[in-house]
């Protein structure tokens, strides 16, 4: 319908003749209002104008957040799936063929670099020197038969005010192909992954400081969703609103604290979509 003001008063402009009629005769019958009678409030005597259809507020605590980042494994997906369980075979298959021993100390090796360093990754490129393209791709060499389209999430995410954002540690071909699953591929704006972060994973702060630089968003009006824990606190450090997934992943609630956690919800897609029922 029009969004014209002009074509939006139902009438066609009228003559100056007819837009001033002899004041007596609109006396008796329909005094009309004045400027001078709205500017008193004589408007308010009026019957109400039917109430229009409006979107459901967000919480006070969320109505400023105009960018919400999403970590990808285990939050947009339940750790039911475990995708995590065929990754991590796939490293400990790499670090096996790479350093020529059996799956126990590959397995054992691989533990201590993740320990040591954060992510695999990250320790085998400090210890070994390693192609971290190709590591990635040969690690999330998987099938992906576990994950399933999720019309509840991409419906509430759709919904959500504002920009729509991943932050992984792993790698975007892999979660272009995860998000794809999920039924997910248009519904984020854009993804900083683990080579955008120069191999400095989550939870180190260089990691968000590249992410923040590299979306543009503003740490006071983001809001993150991440299933580790730990993964918050240099979030919540810089500012940002956290929302921690405690759906039991493994090590998800490693190092949990109330201070750096300002929401915790079980599944993203319930949360999201309480948030946003109602909305358009
Ligand atoms: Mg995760």
């Amino acid at each position: 319908m029009g969004s014209d003001p002009e074509l939006d008063s139902g009438e066609l402009p009228r003559s100056p003749r007819q837009a001033a009629p002899e004041a007596s005769s609109l006396r008796l019958r329909h005094p009309p209002p004045s400027p001078s009678l709205a500017g008193r409030g004589a408007i308010s005597r009026l019957p109400p104008p039917p109430p229009k259809a409006t979107r459901p507020a967000m919480p006070p605590a969320l109505d400023h957040i105009d960018a919400w980042i999403f970590d990808l494994d285990n939050t947009l997906y339940p750790a039911s799936a475990d995708l995590f369980g065929r990754i991590d075979v796939r490293m400990g298959l790499y670090v096996e063929r790479l350093l020529g021993v059996d799956p126990v100390e590959a397995r054992r090796i691989q533990k201590q670099l993740f320990r040591e360093h954060g992510t695999t990754l990250s320790g085998l490129m400090h210890s070994h020197a390693i192609d971290p393209h190709e590591f990635l791709a040969f690690v999330h060499d998987i099938e992906m038969d576990v994950l399933a389209e999720d019309r509840r999430l991409v419906n509430a995410i759709a919904k959500l005010p504002g920009r729509k954002l991943i932050f992984t540690n792993g790698d975007a071909d892999y979660a272009g192909r995860v998000l794809e699953r999920l039924g997910l591929s248009r519904s984020f704006e854009a993804i900083h992954d683990i080579h955008a972060c120069a191999y400095q994973p989550k939870p180190q702060a260089a990691s968000y400081a590249s992410m923040v630089e590299a979306f543009g968003v503003d740490p006071a009006t983001s809001l993150f969703v991440e299933d580790m824990a730990r993964n918050l606190k240099p979030a919540k450090a810089i500012g940002m609103t956290t929302v921690w997934v405690n759906n039991g992943s493994e090590f998800g609630n490693h190092e949990a604290d109330a201070s750096f956690i300002d929401i915790e919800i079980h599944d993203v897609g319930h949360w999201l979509d309480e948030l946003t029922r109602g909305m358009e």
